[in-house]
C-alpha cells in the first residue's frame, strides 16, 4: 500500500426527548411543516432558550456509555452563519466546553482483532431546519419542524484506518446509543448521521495530510463504500503528484461518487462566542448518578452473558447483541425452550436468512418473537421435525397464521409411531433387495438411500432419530 488512510467520523444523533432543546415544541416526526414551532425555535427577536433537562440527561448518558468523562462545567457557545434554516443567524452548540470528553469504543477488526478508537468529544446542540425546493414552481420553502430538535454531536478521534473500521465503530454506536434508549437511530429519518474525514498519508509518516469531509452517508453500506471510494480517489490525486484540497465532499449513493459540495470553512469564520442567554451548564455528582443509576446492559456486557446463562460460543453471541432488538427477540424466544442453543442457530439462519432476503429490519419482521418461540416448541416436543419447521416457518411468513394452526392444517405432524415406521422400513427393504445387498456388504454411504426412501413416503414427516434407529437395526 502506497498511502495509509486516517479517518475520523463526526456522528449527529438525535436525542429521543419530546419536546425540543430550548423550547417545549414537540419533536414529533412527520408533522406538517412549521407545525411544531413557537417563537423560540423560529428565532425571532426578544425570545429566550431554556434548556431541556432530560436531553442533558439523555447527552450525559451517552457520554457514559462511551467511556467519556462528563465535565461538571459545560457551556453553550454560539455558532454564527447565515442559513434560510437557521433564522437565528447561529446554531447554539457547544465549543470550547463540551458536555462530555476522551471516551473511546472498542471495535472488531477482523484482520487485526480488537482497536480501540478514541472519542475526542460529544456535545450538545440544536438541529437546524430543512429546505424544500420545489423546481415545479420555481419556490424554495422552509419547515422548521427540526430546528432546535436537540443533538449530540459524537467525535472520534483519527484513530481509524480502513473503510470497514469506520462500519464496525458507526454500527458500535448505533447499537449502543438504541440500547440506552436515547436515540431511535433511524438512519433515514435522519436521526444518526455520519460525516466522514479522511486523509491519506506515506506509511510511517506521523503528520497527517489533508483531509476531505464526506457528507450525505446515510447508512452502513453508504459510509463504507463512500470512504473505500475517496481513499480511491485521493491516492490517485496523490499518485498524479498533486495535492488533495481540503473541502466537503457530497457522496452519491446512485452513481457512487463524490462531488466538491464547497471549500471546507476554517473553524474561526463560525465567529463561536458564549451565548449569552444561556448561563453555564453545570451538572454535579447527584445528576451523574442519577443517570448512571438508569444505565441498562450495554452490548459488551450483554454478549458475556448470553456466552454463560445460554452457553453461546463468542459468535453468535455478537450477533445475537449486535442490535438491542436482535437480542430482545432472541431472549423472548429461548425463554420458554430448553435448548438455547437450537433458537440461537434458527434466529440466526432461517429468521435473520428471511429479514435479509426481505430487506427488512427485526422491528418488521411478519413473525414475532412470540410465534417463533411456539413453533421451536413444537420442534422441541417432537409434534414436527425440522424439515417440516422449515415449512411451518414459510408459511408463517406468508399468511402470519401461528405454527399450530399450520401443523393441523397442512398435516405436518411428525410420524414417530415405531411399528408404523417399522413397517415401511421392512417395505422399503423387500422393494429394494439390490441396495439392501450393497448396504450390507459395507457401502453404508447407503443409508440415506433409505432414509430418502422414508422420507418420500412419509412426504419429509417422519421422525429422523427414530427411523435412522429402524434401518440401521434392520440392515444388520
Ligand atoms: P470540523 O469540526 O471542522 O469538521 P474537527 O477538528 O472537529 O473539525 O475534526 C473533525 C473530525 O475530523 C474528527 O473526527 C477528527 O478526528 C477528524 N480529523 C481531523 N484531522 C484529520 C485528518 N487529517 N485526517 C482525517 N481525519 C481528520
Ligand atoms: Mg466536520
Ligand atoms: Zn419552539
Amino acid at each position: 500500500m502506497r498511502f495509509e488512510p486516517v479517518i475520523g467520523l463526526e456522528v449527529h444523533a438525535q436525542l429521543k426527548t419530546k419536546t425540543k432543546i430550548f423550547c417545549s415544541c414537540s419533536t414529533k416526526f412527520g408533522k406538517p411543516p412549521n407545525a411544531n414551532t413557537c417563537p423560540v425555535c423560529t428565532g425571532m427577536p426578544g425570545m429566550l432558550p431554556v434548556l431541556n433537562k432530560k436531553a442533558v440527561s439523555f447527552a450525559i448518558k451517552a457520554g457514559l456509555a462511551t467511556n467519556c468523562i462528563i465535565n461538571k462545567e459545560s457551556r453553550f457557545d454560539r455558532k454564527n452563519y447565515f442559513y434560510p434554516d437557521l433564522p437565528k443567524g447561529y446554531q447554539i452548540s457547544q465549543y470550547a466546553l463540551p458536555i462530555a470528553e476522551h471516551g473511546f469504543l472498542d471495535i472488531e477488526d477482523k484482520k487485526t482483532g480488537s482497536v480501540k478508537i478514541g472519542i475526542t468529544r460529544i456535545h450538545m446542540e440544536e438541529d437546524a431546519g430543512k429546505l424544500i425546493h420545489d423546481p415545479a414552481r420555481q419556490k424554495s420553502m422552509v419547515d422548521l419542524n427540526r430546528t432546535g430538535v436537540p443533538l449530540i454531536e459524537i467525535v472520534s478521534e483519527p484513530d481509524i484506518r480502513t473503510a470497514l473500521q469506520a462500519g464496525a465503530y458507526l454500527r458500535k454506536l448505533h447499537a449502543i446509543l438504541k440500547y440506552i434508549d436515547v436515540c431511535d437511530g433511524n438512519m433515514e429519518q435522519g436521526n444518526f448521521r455520519c460525516d466522514a474525514n479522511i486523509s491519506l498519508r506515506p506509511p510511517g509518516q506521523k503528520e497527517f495530510g489533508t483531509r476531505a469531509e464526506l457528507k450525505n452517508l446515510n447508512s452502513f453500506k453508504n459510509v463504507e463504500k463512500a470512504i473505500s471510494h475517496e481513499i480511491e480517489r485521493q491516492t490517485y490525486v496523490l499518485e498524479e503528484g498533486k495535492k488533495v484540497i481540503q473541502e466537503t465532499r457530497l457522496w452519491d449513493p446512485v452513481k457512487n461518487k463524490t462531488t466538491s459540495m464547497r471549500g471546507k470553512e476554517e473553524a474561526h469564520d463560525y465567529r463561536y462566542f458564549p451565548d449569552p442567554d444561556l448561563v453555564p451548564l453545570i451538572v454535579d455528582d447527584n445528576w451523574i448518578d442519577r443517570v448512571n443509576k438508569t444505565m441498562p446492559e450495554l452490548p459488551h456486557e450483554k454478549l458475556l452473558r448470553f456466552t454463560k446463562e445460554y452457553k453461546l460460543n463468542n459468535y453468535d453471541a455478537k450477533v445475537l447483541t449486535s442490535s438491542i432488538e436482535l437480542a430482545n427477540f432472541f431472549e423472548k424466544t429461548a425463554a420458554p425452550l430448553k435448548d438455547k442453543k437450537q433458537a440461537a442457530n434458527w434466529i440466526m439462519t432461517t429468521l435473520l436468512g428471511m429479514l435479509n432476503a426481505k430487506k427488512i429490519d427485526i422491528d418488521e419482521s411478519p413473525v414475532s418473537a412470540d410465534s417463533f418461540s411456539r413453533l421451536l416448541s413444537l420442534i422441541e416436543k417432537g409434534t414436527i421435525n425440522t424439515n417440516a419447521g422449515k415449512k411451518v416457518f414459510e408459511e408463517m411468513v406468508l399468511s402470519s397464521k401461528d405454527p399450530e394452526s399450520i401443523v393441523r392444517e397442512k398435516g405436518l405432524e411428525q410420524v414417530s409411531n415405531q411399528s408404523e415406521l417399522e413397517t415401511m422400513v421392512d417395505e422399503i427393504i423387500h422393494n429394494n433387495p439390490k441396495e439392501t445387498e450393497a448396504y450390507k456388504s459395507g457401502k453404508t454411504k447407503l443409508f440415506s438411500f433409505f432414509m430418502g426412501q422414508i422420507m418420500k413416503k412419509t412426504r419429509g414427516k417422519a421422525d429422523p432419530k427414530i427411523t435412522t434407529q429402524l434401518i440401521r437395526k434392520k440392515l444388520q
